[in-house]
């Protein structure tokens, strides 16, 4: 067996927290050391392979309370264990098994950016509809460059908007690839905007070429 799977079925939580230092009272409660814990909130009988907090909710078996208390991952934590209560165990068995990172899929990174340009763009599409609103020049001298960027933007903006939400899929992969990193561009410039209202710095204007 596995160290994961002596340490679990040898080791109480109990036991691990006692050897941690922390005390019981005669109703098997303890003070949880994961939280401000004024009362006794934990009750870990001492055949109880698990533990839980009634205060913060906190609970899982030793492995998990020794990783929790020291900062240790599973696997360190379930070792440490292993030697302090001097349980033998077969370094061989690779256990748990890691969560296999899968590389995503070109169709996945497609959907995720599919995605994400619709969330951009219509952020975008509804700072520009607000810009449009507020910033209408009230004389042809006085143009506002985020009323030019609205006015200048919106059409296309709407379109690419629609090819989204109705286009083939075959249209929006293509609008996709068109935009490329220009929606990050975008997705910048929208959060920046947001971030100092009222301050913007009106020569950024530029910076929208990107969409195109
Ligand atoms: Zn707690």
């Amino acid at each position: 067996m596995g160290v994961f799977d002596e340490v679990k079925e040898r080791v109480t939580a109990r036991a691990v927290m006692e050897r941690a230092g922390i005390v019981f009272n005669r109703s098997n409660m303890c003070r949880c050391p994961f939280h401000q814990d004024k009362t006794a909130s934990m009750k870990v009988k001492p055949t109880d392979k698990k533990y839980f907090c009634f205060g913060c909710g906190e609970k899982g078996d030793a492995i998990d309370f020794v990783g929790r208390y020291y900062n240790l991952s599973p696997k360190d934590a379930a070792m440490q264990i292993a030697d302090e209560f001097g349980i033998a165990y077969d370094s061989s068995v690779r256990s748990p098994p890691k969560p296999v990172r899968r590389e995503k899929s070109p169709m996945q990174i497609l959907a995720e950016a599919k995605t994400k340009t619709y969330r951009v763009l219509s952020d975008y599409f509804h700072l520009l509809k607000k810009w449009e609103r507020n910033f209408k020049p009230k004389s042809m001298d006085e143009i506002d460059a985020r009323y030019e960027e609205a006015v200048q933007n919106l059409p296309k903006v709407e379109c690419q908007l629609d090819i989204l939400l109705w286009g083939t899929e075959e249209e929006k992969e293509m609008l996709v690839r068109d935009l490329g990193k220009g929606v990050e561009d975008i997705e910048r410039r929208v959060n920046e905007y947001l971030r100092n209202q009222g301050t913007v710095n009106h020569n950024r204007q530029r910076s929208c070429e990107a969409v195109h």
